[in-house]
C-alpha cells in the first residue's frame, strides 16, 4: 500500500507574483506532490489554505501518513484550532515535512518550542549541499553534495532545538553556512525539516531535491496505528500497580482522579 501523503501549499505567491506563476504554473504544492507520484510507493494529494479548514481536515489528517509544509506569506492566517489538529496528529504518529520558509510556520514553531529564527538574504546565490550523514536514509542514491544555482540564503544560529539527526548542511557563496536537514521526534511522530525552496527559483523541480523529500517521505512515514490519544495521562491506581504496594504518607488526588492540567 502506497505512503499518503497530503502536501499542504499557502498557495499565495503564486496568485500575487508572476514571477513564481511562471515556474510553477499550478502552484509549488502540485509540483511537489507530482514528484512524489512519480517517485514510486506514495500517493500524494494536494491542498491549499484557501480550502476549508485550510484542507486539513480531521478526516484528511487521519488518512495522511506524512504531511508536507509550504508556507511564507501568510502563516498568521493558518488558524490556531487547524495547528492544534495538526500537532496532535504529529504527537498521534503522522510524519511532518517542514520545506524552507516553514521554518516559522505555526505548527513547525509549536513543536519545536523555540524561536525558529534564522539570516537570510535573497541574491539567488549559489547553495551547496553537503551530505552530513552517511547511509542516512533520507540521503540515500543521493552524492556526498549537490548544488542549487539559484536560492535564498540561510543563515546560522538556526534557532530550533538540536536535532535528532543532521543530514546536510549548505553552504551558500555568500560564505554562511546553515543546517539544511534535520530531523526531529515529536510524541510519535517523525519531523524533517529541508531547507531549499524559495519560491522565485526552480528548486522543487530539481531531482535531487525531489529525491530528498521521497526519502523523507519514506523516513517520516509510521506504519503503526495512530496513538488515539496522545496527551492522556492516566492515574494509575494502587491495586493496579505491577508489585504489590500499600499506600503510604498523605494523598492529594482521590483515587482514579484526574490528573491537574
Ligand atoms: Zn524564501
Amino acid at each position: 500500500m502506497s505512503i499518503r501523503v497530503t502536501v499542504w501549499g499557502e498557495n499565495v505567491h503564486e496568485q500575487k507574483s508572476a514571477a513564481v506563476r511562471a515556474i510553477y504554473p499550478d502552484g509549488m504544492h502540485t509540483t511537489i506532490a507530482a514528484a512524489l507520484n512519480a517517485a514510486g510507493g506514495i500517493h500524494a494529494t494536494t491542498v491549499t489554505l484557501q480550502d476549508p479548514d485550510h484542507g486539513l481536515s480531521d478526516a484528511t489528517l487521519a488518512a495522511t501518513d506524512v504531511l508536507i509544509w509550504w508556507g511564507h506569506a501568510a502563516h498568521g492566517q493558518v488558524e490556531d484550532r487547524i495547528v492544534d489538529r495538526v500537532i496532535d496528529a504529529v504527537w498521534s504518529g503522522m510524519g511532518a515535512i517542514f520545506l524552507h520558509s516553514a521554518h516559522f510556520s505555526k505548527p513547525f514553531k509549536r513543536l519545536m518550542g523555540s524561536p525558529c529564527n534564522l539570516t537570510w538574504r535573497e541574491a539567488g546565490e549559489r547553495e551547496r549541499l553537503w551530505l552530513t550523514s552517511r547511509n542516512h536514509p533520507i540521503a540515500a542514491g543521493l552524492p556526498d553534495h549537490f548544488e542549487l544555482e539559484n536560492e535564498e540564503m540561510y543563515g546560522e544560529p538556526f534557532g530550533v532545538p538540536e536535532p535528532q539527526d543532521t543530514v546536510f548542511v549548505s553552504w551558500f557563496q555568500g560564505g554562511e553556512v546553515f543546517r539544511s536537514g534535520l530531523t526531529w521526534k515529536r510524541g510519535a511522530g517523525n519531523v524533517f525539516y529541508f531547507r531549499p525552496g524559495h519560491e522565485t527559483y526552480p528548486t522543487y523541480h530539481d531531482t535531487n531535491v525531489q529525491r530528498v523529500i521521497a526519502n523523507a517521505v519514506r523516513w517520516a512515514h509510521n506504519p503503526a496505528a495512530r496513538l488515539a490519544n496522545p496527551s492522556a495521562a492516566p492515574n494509575v491506581p494502587v491495586e493496579t500497580a505491577l508489585e504489590p504496594i500499600t499506600q503510604r504518607g498523605a494523598k492529594l488526588h482521590a483515587p482514579g482522579e484526574e490528573g491537574m492540567r
